[in-house]
């Protein structure tokens, strides 16, 4: 299984975020609506929230667990340890992302997020070149973007 295809959607700020939010501990999806709101000063819709967490339930990176409050069943998300891992990756490529628009002259591993002052390794991948600090990374990048 592969959570790499996940990742053109996650090119969205607010998918990005609720990451942050599941990131940060625990939390039932009315709390991830008011978080969102909260700090972002703008209203998400369940329309997203939902089928996005169930999106990433199935790719087994968020589980759930239900919780009785008084007489209410409450459904508390949380990432799994391999949706910790992702959005470590998540978070940071995108700091790379970053660092490389503050610093154009810098070069950052496309894995693991580096910094490569100089050399690095280079590789062809889906036509575009890629830098990498090490050969390592370009596999490890390569296993994941190819869901093997
Ligand atoms: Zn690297």
């Amino acid at each position: 299984m592969s959570s790499g295809d996940l990742e053109p959607i996650i090119l969205d700020f607010s998918r990005f975020y609720i990451l942050i939010i599941l990131y940060e501990g625990p939390c039932h999806g009315y709390s991830i609506l008011s978080k969102f709101k909260r700090r972002v000063g703008k209203d998400i819709s369940p329309s997203l929230v939902y089928p996005f967490l169930k999106q990433l339930e199935e790719k087994g990176l968020v589980k759930h667990s239900i919780r009785i409050v008084g007489n209410k069943r409450k459904k508390i998300f949380e990432l799994t340890d391999e949706g910790r891992e992702f959005c470590k990756r998540l978070f940071r490529r995108f700091s790379a992302l970053v660092s490389a628009t503050i610093e154009p002259n810098l070069t950052v591993c496309a894995n693991c997020g580096c910094k490569i002052y100089e050399g690095g390794y280079r590789e062809v991948i889906n036509g575009k070149e890629m830098v990498f600090c090490c050969i390592h990374c370009a596999e490890s990048y390569k296993r994941e973007t190819e869901g093997i």
